[in-house]
């Protein structure tokens, strides 16, 4: 066992691909053309994709 470090320390970018700004949330969203109706809110809302992580978030127009 005391050759497993704890802190292995890898490149940010090499594990997370990329994702690090994600994680700091800054995605970077993409407006999909697809908009949702929000049943709760009544409207049409603008759904947004990260290009990123493929995280989505709902923003009402
Ligand atoms: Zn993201």
């Amino acid at each position: 066992m005391a050759d497993i470090l704890p802190f292995r320390r890898p490149s940010a970018a090499q594990k997370h691909r990329g994702n690090t700004l994600c994680r700091q949330g800054h995605h970077k969203w993409q407006v999909d053309q697809r908009q949702v109706f929000d049943v709760k809110q009544g409207r049409l809302v603008t759904r947004y994709r990260c290009s990123r992580c493929g995280a989505t978030r709902n923003r009402a127009e």
